[in-house]
This record gives structure tokens, sequence and C-alpha cells, in this order.
């Protein structure tokens, strides 16, 4: 365990560390303020000052700070216009990695950048048609693996993506993982875009595709509904550019914000272990602003940002609202869907971290102990 120092402990007793200290020394104990207490001493000193089960809970106590910090209240603070971020889903083969693909090459600075993409699961897209409405601004796209995320920000009711953009090939029509995609988004109360893709092949049959959809309960806006349907081929390039207006206009209407001045919090894209760089993590800030040098705790882990990159690969300095960001340098490897968030203390940042990891050793425990008795029974 780490401890707490006496100074602490009297805040969460409420009582003086003065009182404390005299409380210790009776028991032949001699600290000072700044002293670091651990275990059954601690549990022994507060329960003479009648805080018995509030000790075993101290980490925890720290946890609910770290969630509260996470759901903060944003009344009062200056929020900004954040880019929209748009999930993409649908069924397999009908084209969600090839119009995501389609979608990145219209933006004429990531090919700038020698072609090189990064995977890190989110990017974000400047709209550079000029004549287009939504011209120079910027959506953020969540890669596929972004669907993992999606699903455990969803069990626990946050919220990651402001826009899902159902896929359905013209060929093949309404499939299960379609319906599938859409109970998501209305799941997470998400706007839904259809694209209809692979109007470029023979036997495309956008209009069934509509008819199918309308069955169940996505009306075409232009016949009196509130879904908007996009026609494209990711192969042919058709489309893209009214797929990124609708984008735009559906998120005006939500008009998705964001305060820039504050820590950041986020969540977890997807995470991998890279050889060269040890535990990697893709994070997609949602609020605040990531600066190196920020200390945070991400799922059970913690760490500090000693360097950052953004979906291209270059490294940068700071991060706002809406944008999605590598880091490196975890302690180890976090989940996708975790929350990320920032926090000035560091040490504070290591107690969650450890108290969750605790908590989710005891869970394995017990679901290995519930195992084994029931195979005890079995036996007998
Ligand atoms: P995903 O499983 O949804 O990610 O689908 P993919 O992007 O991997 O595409 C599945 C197949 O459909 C691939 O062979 C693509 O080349 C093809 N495909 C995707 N979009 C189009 C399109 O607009 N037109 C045509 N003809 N083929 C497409
Ligand atoms: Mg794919």
């Amino acid at each position: 365990t780490e401890g707490i120092s006496v100074k602490d402990l009297a805040e969460k007793l409420d009582v003086r560390g003065k009182d404390l200290i005299a409380s210790l020394l009776m028991k032949g104990v001699f600290v000072t303020v700044n002293q670091s207490l651990e275990g059954e001493l601690v549990k022994d000193v507060a329960r003479q000052f009648g805080a018995d089960a509030q000790v075993i809970s101290v980490e925890e106590q720290l946890e609910n700070e770290a969630i509260e910090g996470f759901l903060e209240d944003t009344t009062g603070m200056v929020e900004i216009a954040r880019s929209p971020v748009v999930t993409v889903m649908g069924h397999v083969d009908h084209g969600k990695t090839s119009l995501l693909d389609a979608i990145r090459s219209t933006d004429v600075a990531s090919g700038e950048a020698g072609g090189i993409t990064q995977h890190i699961g989110a990017y974000k897209v400047h709209v550079t048609k000029p004549d287009s409405p939504a011209f120079g601004r910027e959506i953020v796209f969540l890669d596929t693996p972004g669907h993992e995320a999606f699903t455990r920000m969803r069990a626990r009711g946050a919220k990651i993506t402001d826009i899902v953009v159902v896929v359905v090939a013209a060929d093949d029509g309404v499939m299960p993982q379609t319906l599938e995609a859409i109970d998501h988004a209305r799941a997470a109360k998400v706007p839904i875009i259809v694209a209809v893709n692979k109007i470029d092949k023979p036997d495309a049959n956008p209009a069934k595709v509509i008819q199918q959809l309308a069955a169940r309960g996505l009306q075409p806006s232009n016949q009196g509904g509130d879904t908007e349907f996009v026609e494209v081929s990711a192969k042919k390039r058709i489309g893209l550019d009214l797929l990124e207006e609708m984008i735009c206009l559906v998120a005006d209407i939500s008009a998705p914000k964001a305060v820039l001045d504050r820590p950041a919090v986020g969540t977890v894209i997807e995470a991998k272990l890279d050889r060269g760089r040890g535990a990697v993590a893709s994070i997609l800030v949602q609020n605040g602003t990531l600066r190196l040098g920020d200390s945070y705790i991400v799922g059970n882990t913690f760490g500090k940002i000693r360097a950052m990159f953004d979906d291209r690969g270059r490294s940068i300095t700071e991060a706002g609202p809406s944008t999605p960001v590598e880091i490196l340098g975890l302690e180890s490897m976090p989940d996708a869907g975790d929350t990320f968030l920032v926090m000035a203390d560091r040490d504070k940042a290591k107690g969650i971290a450890q108290y969750r990891k605790m908590k989710e050793r005891e869970a394995q425990l017990a679901k290995s102990s519930r195992v084994s008795l029931e195979g005890l029974a079995e036996q007998i």
C-alpha cells in the first residue's frame, strides 16, 4: 500500500493535524504532519475518530473524485465549438474501411505528410473543397476498431461519438450488422446518417436500401423524415463531399461544444504494445487541453505525457477538444473505452490506478474461486 500522510488523513477525517498527531503519540507513535501512515495504523487511528469504514475507502474516495472530475459540471465555464466526432459502422464488406480511406485521402493536408498513414484509430479530416459550405471545418473519424471503445463507453452511459454513419452496400442491402449498428446508435441517442455505398456497381439498388431502412423507422429527410441518406462510392470517390457536408449539417443541430481551458478528459480509442515504444495508447481528447508534462490516470494505469503525436505522427505539445492523439510511456496497457483524465497530483493518479488494479484482481480472484468451488461441488 501507498499510505497516506498525516496531513491528508487529518483532512479526510476532518480533524486537526495536531489532534491526530496527539492521538498517535498516545499510541507511542511519533510522527510529523508530512509523514506517511500505512495499513493497520491508519485504520486504528481513524477508528478512534469514529471513521471506521472511511479509511478503507480512501482510494475509493480518490476514485470518486476522479469520476467527478471526468463528469465535471461545465456550467459557468467558457465553452467553444468543437469538431464533430463520427463513427462509421455497418455490415462487414459493405465498405467501411474503403470509405474511411477515401475520405481521408480527400484531405490534401494528409497527402502532404508523404502519404504516411498513421494508424491511431482516429483521424481528423479537414474539409478542403472550397465550394462546399463545410469548407475549412474539421471532422474526426473513428476507425473501425473504435467500435470496441464505443461499445464500452455506451455500457457506462458515456458518449464518444456525435454521429454514426451507417454504411450499407447498395448491391447487398440491409444486413444483420446494419441493424445492429442502428440499434447501437439509437441506444446511444446519436443521430444516424446513412451512406448508401457501392452505387457504382451495376446491380446497385439504392432505392431498395432506402425503402428497407424507412421500414425500420429511418425516414429520409426528403420524404418528411429526419434521416439523411447520402449515395456514395468509396471506390469511385462519388458523393464524399456531400457526405462531409451532411456530417457538418447534422453536427450543427447538436452543435457540440467543449471547454478549452480545463484539465483534459478523454477516452482510449485503442491501445497496443509496440516493440520499440512499449505501451502506446490512442486517446480522443474530448474536453479540455492536454499538454506535455501532464500527469494522468487512464483505466488502471497512470503516467505523464512525455511525448505525444497527432494522427499524422507529428510530435505535438498540446491537444484541444476533439483531437485524437497517441501517447507513449504508459506503465501498463489501458483498454479501449477507458476514461483518461489529467490530474495535477501524480500521487493521486497513482493511488487511483493502484486501487483500480486491486479491485480488478479481487474481482478476478472472486471469479476464479467461484469457478473452483463449482468444480468442487461437481466432484462431490
Ligand atoms: P468493410 O468490411 O466494411 O470495411 O469493407 P471494405 O472497405 O473492406 O470493402 C469490402 C469490399 O468492397 C472490398 O473489396 C472493397 O474494394 C469493396 N468496395 C468498397 N467500397 C466500394 C465501392 O464503393 N464500390 C465498389 N465497387 N466496391 C467497393
Ligand atoms: Mg473494414
